[in-house]
């Protein structure tokens, strides 16, 4: 027997089966089990010969877990990590090691899913409630969702929330103060130019007098530094009926009034700075803050205090809850994936500082301006803006270049700026030494006074008027105030993590959201400082290792879609849907083809489908789908044929969101495009696809791919995600770039989507990682089992609940529908009632109610083992049984363990029990169950109370001192 040799023995990547769950043999058994002689033979029955991949990935093979990280740690060091005055909205900041470590390295908070399933989610719906109750403190508003995508994004919904609401008004018309944001304004002028409403950039005084607009967007304080007092504005805006948003800096929050004290009507802006890093621009949770008025026009997210079925207070997702999948194209915004980690980071920094420890850093931070500009105008530089928190501007004509050259010679970023202006934001982290650099660097002498010698001058806020300076409190929330001490705080956050159910307890078999495995290797680069310290408006030649392997990360998407380009810029699915579809109308419009608006949408998309479609201005047409669940193609090219003078596109998911391979999508490709239509192929499942299949390649023009999902970025209880776009030639240039860092090869005139031109690129990493360590042998096996796993779920239950839809050769894709309407109809156990029971056996629920009301939808992902696939399947089973039993009478038609699941610690250790069932069934109904119990933390969520009683603060002080005692 030949022995492996050393290159072998080094060169033996195990990664593959430590990611993918079922072994070798087990995979053969179960391909038997479904009546397969081998896991192909399935595959080959399932996915359509039409449609699979002739040529295989050209990916290299699969790589250790050490190799892959030598050669991330490789790129990390061709990134360069100056300090940064740039300011324009990011800001470098400490992360507390104890929230580091405890939230951000920690799967129990980055695995978990978005609360959903209230009862399994109380820990990061308490963070996020308290997340609210921070913006709308620091903003002065009523209402606070529960994070946005980023700045800009949140200043485009929040103009078009100002439209929707303003009755008053009906001008197209939208005022932007030409001192915000360049990378806002971009955004908001991309998304104002679709929905045809006018952006007029320029002096906001002048432009209300000259103007009749129906709102109005301002920067608190300015991009360039300038703090001004703008409720005047906003006073001459009311008058004129126009509403205001205010885009204002979260740090000097802390110090100036709030932009609800001074009459705003919507407050949006970044909570980066409490916390997170800049990560080369991202992850971090905007925030959007607004009047009580306007609680049913908000976008995204809401966190509502309801009660459970003991009337205990319970928290739950209000609102927006279905929002998308209910209103379709009407729904207030397309935002799903949101950016609940970082929220939750920004809070904890808020909770782990309190009011004054905040106060303290945002006064430090201040004070240090004040004694730089002291210091500048001793040299004869005095600032552009007398009136400032943390940014200055100087004009330095001609001596621009030589500053700037004297800064980077010294590892200092500043602000290059036209007409020879720098600028200059300090932060956190900036100390004496560093102002006193500053000075060296802007004069060109090695003599410059001591900072501290300066301070003696320093009076008060002498940035900050008195008239602006903050009065209120804020934070006085005992959330805020009780967790000072690192470990309280430690307890704290381990407190709120028991209660949930994320990837580290359980399978989370959620169809369509793809839970599998975040690797740890996968996860280490997001906190090097040299990705996660970057600025995004970094000069090139310091993210020479971004780019690198952002280009990797290019190729290898590339092979995995078939397409010819890739944006990285949209920073969910959401955001890639909006991206592409701008792309396809560009690309119309390029034609001539003006009137191409109309997008034909299955019945059975995903509600950001529609949503996404309307954002873009698009006119959205339904196509049926048949009894089997297919796209309904006699209604498609009834459709088509319909509107085959303004078709612009249609937007499929593949496979279908119906969780199987249908055999008419390359005829649907070619329908649509006969009609001059351009084909989105949304790439929600494409972890039913990578290596076997590629959408560029059967037809498709442009897809999504939710890194989130397929490529093991984490769900993080809501986000981050990134959702780049994949596209066919012919669409690349009509990709999105960026303001300030334009993206390379692309038209400067382009649209934004989003702030950063790389959308969350610090999260990237993990993808190209995943990508690495799988190899393109790797993915491939991943997908197969993905779907082997799916398939084997569908067969052991099949004789307990009808699955729903299947291909022609009764296979499923990767995801399968239990349809639980006839037995709800047998029994009157409800889904939500199946649902809710899993917890009490150790559960997520599966997506429930989509695509088809009255469903559960199962995927189990490549990543779970056979062992979890059965305990899975058992659980189900069991409670099949149960359900058996009160459709028999054996178990009470109301009061069982289905109706009152789940079922608390406290309920079975109570003294009373009255229920006609034991309480061994109620908390242990599998054996399996005494060796790992999950205890919900609360009983049943109410939601109609919730919905009834809309709070979406903390609660009362008493009342949260009564429930802690
Ligand atoms: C998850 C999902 C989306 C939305 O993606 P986000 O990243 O949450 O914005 C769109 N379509 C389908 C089918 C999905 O499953």
């Amino acid at each position: 027997m030949s022995r492996p040799s050393l290159f072998d023995l080094e060169n033996h990547a195990d990664f593959v089966q430590r990611h993918i769950g079922p072994t070798a043999e087990q995979q053969q058994e179960m391909a038997r089990v479904l009546g397969y002689d081998s896991l192909d033979a399935l595959i080959d029955d399932t996915v359509p010969a039409a449609i699979r991949r002739q040529v295989p990935m050209d990916l290299p093979p699969p790589r250790t877990e050490q190799s892959v990280i030598d050669h991330l740690r490789s790129l990390a060091r061709q990134n360069v990590v100056n300090k940064s005055y740039i300011g324009t909205g990011y800001h470098d900041t400490y992360t507390p090691p104890v929230i580091q470590r405890n939230v951000l390295e920690n799967p129990g908070w980055y695995t978990a899913y978005t609360p959903y399933q209230p009862e399994i989610s109380q820990g990061r719906l308490e963070a996020l409630l308290s997340f609210q109750q921070m913006i709308m403190d620091l903003t002065g508003m009523d209402l606070a969702n529960a994070s946005m995508l980023d700045e800009g994004t949140a200043a485009a919904e929040a103009m078009t929330l100002l439209q929707r609401v303003n009755k008053k008004n009906r001008s197209r018309l939208f005022i932007v103060a030409e001192d915000c944001h360049p990378q806002t304004i971009a955004v908001v002028k991309t998304r104002a130019a679709v929905l045809d409403i006018e952006v007029l950039v320029g002096d906001p005084e002048q432009l209300l007098a000259t103007n009749e607009a129906f709102g109005m967007l301002l920067q608190y304080p300015g991009t360039h530094g300038h703090l001004r007092d703008v409720s005047p504005l906003i006073e001459q805006a009311h008058e004129a009926k126009t509403l205001v948003t205010v885009a204002a800096d979260i740090m000097a929050l802390l110090l100036v009034k709030s932009p609800g004290d001074l009459g705003a009507d919507v407050v949006v802006g970044n909570s980066q700075r409490f916390g997170v890093p800049m990560g080369f621009g991202g992850p971090h949770a905007a925030y959007f803050a607004t009047r009580e008025a306007y609680k049913r026009s908000t976008p995204g997210r809401i966190i509502g205090v309801s009660i459970d079925r003991r009337g205990n207070q319970a928290l739950r997702m209000a609102m927006q809850t279905r929002e998308q999948h209910i209103r379709r194209e009407k729904a207030t915004s397309n935002i799903c994936t949101a950016q609940a980690l970082l929220a939750i980071m920004a809070t904890f920094y808020a909770m782990y500082h309190g009011p004054q420890g905040l106060r303290r850093i945002a006064e430090r931070i201040h004070r240090l301006t004040a004694i730089f500009a002291h210091g500048m105008a001793a040299l004869d530089m005095d600032p552009g803006n007398a009136q400032f928190f943390d940014t200055l501007t100087f004009d330095v004509g001609d001596e621009q270049q030589a500053i700037v050259d004297r800064a980077l010679a010294s590892g200092v970023n500043l602000r290059i700026l036209e007409n020879g202006r720098l600028g200059v934001a300090l932060d956190e982290t900036t100390c004496a030494q560093d102002v006193e650099a500053l000075w060296r660097i802007f004069s060109g002498k090695d003599d410059v006074p001591a900072a501290a010698a300066l301070d003696a001058n320093i009076d008060g806020y002498p940035g900050i008027p008195e008239a602006l300076q903050r009065e209120t409190d804020y934070l006085q929330h005992p959330l805020f105030n009780d967790y000072h001490s690192e470990t309280e705080m430690l307890r704290y956050m381990r407190y709120l993590e028991d209660k949930d159910i994320a990837l580290n307890r359980a399978m989370i078999p959620l169809g369509s959201c793809t839970m599998k495995l975040n690797a740890t290797t996968e996860m280490l680069p997001v906190t090097w400082p040299e990705f996660a310290g970057l600025h995004p408006f970094a000069p090139a030649d310091q993210t020479r290792g971004y780019q690198a392997m952002l280009e990797e990360l290019d190729h290898m998407l590339l092979e995995a879609t078939g397409y010819d380009a890739i944006s990285m810029q949209p920073n969910a699915g959401s955001q890639g849907e909006y991206a592409g579809l701008l792309a396809i109308m560009r690309y119309h419009q390029s034609r001539g083809d003006h009137q191409r608006k109309v997008c034909l949408i299955p019945s059975s998309a995903h509600g950001t489908n529609p949503a996404s479609a309307a954002l873009a201005g698009m006119k959205v047409v339904i196509v049926e789908c048949d009894e089997r669940g297919n796209v309904d193609m006699d209604d498609l090219k009834l459709k088509a044929e319909r509107h085959t003078e303004d078709l612009a596109a249609i937007m499929v998911t593949y496979p279908s969101t119906h969780g199987v391979f249908e055999e008419s999508i390359i005829e649907l490709c070619e329908v649509v495009h006969q009609h001059g239509g351009q084909v989105y192929v949304d790439g929600a499942n494409l972890n039913a696809l990578v290596g076997i299949a590629a959408p560029g390649k059967f037809g498709a023009d442009v897809s999504h791919l939710n890194l989130h999902k397929t490529f093991c970025i984490p769900h993080g209880g809501g986000g981050p995600g990134m959702g780049p776009i994949g596209v066919g030639a012919h669409l690349q240039p009509f990709l999105p770039t960026n303001p300030v860092s334009p993206v390379p090869g692309l038209d400067t005139a382009n649209d934004v989507v989003s702030a950063a031109p790389y959308g969350s690129a610090s999260i990237l990493p993990i993808s190209w990682a995943y990508i690495a360590l799988m190899g393109g042998e790797g993915l491939v096996e991943a997908t197969k089992v993905a779907i082997l796993n799916a398939n084997y779920i569908a067969h052991r239950l099949q004789d307990h609940y009808p699955i729903l839809y299947t291909g022609t050769t009764g296979n499923v894709a990767h995801e399968c529908i239990v349809d639980i309407r006839p037995l709800k109809e047998a029994s009157g156990v409800t889904e939500e009632d199946i649902a809710k029971r899993l917890i009490d056996y150790g559960f997520h629920a599966p997506t429930m109610s989509f695509p088809v009301a009255g469903t559960l939808m199962v995927e189990p992902t490549e990543s779970e083992s056979l062992f979890e696939l059965d305990r899975f399947c058992d659980a189900l089973i069991a409670i099949r049984q149960e359900i058996d039993a009160v459709q028999a009478g054996r178990l009470d038609a109301a009061d069982n363990p289905l109706a009152n699941a789940p079922h608390t610690l406290a309920d079975v250790a109570a003294s009373d029990w009255d229920h006609p069932y034991s309480r061994e069934l109620a908390a242990y109904p599998v054996e399996s169950l005494r060796r790992y119990k999950y205890w919900a933390p609360v009983n049943r969520v109410d939601n109609v109370y919730g919905d009834r009683n809309l709070f979406c603060a903390c609660p009362a002080i008493d009342a949260y001192r009564e429930t802690a005692d």
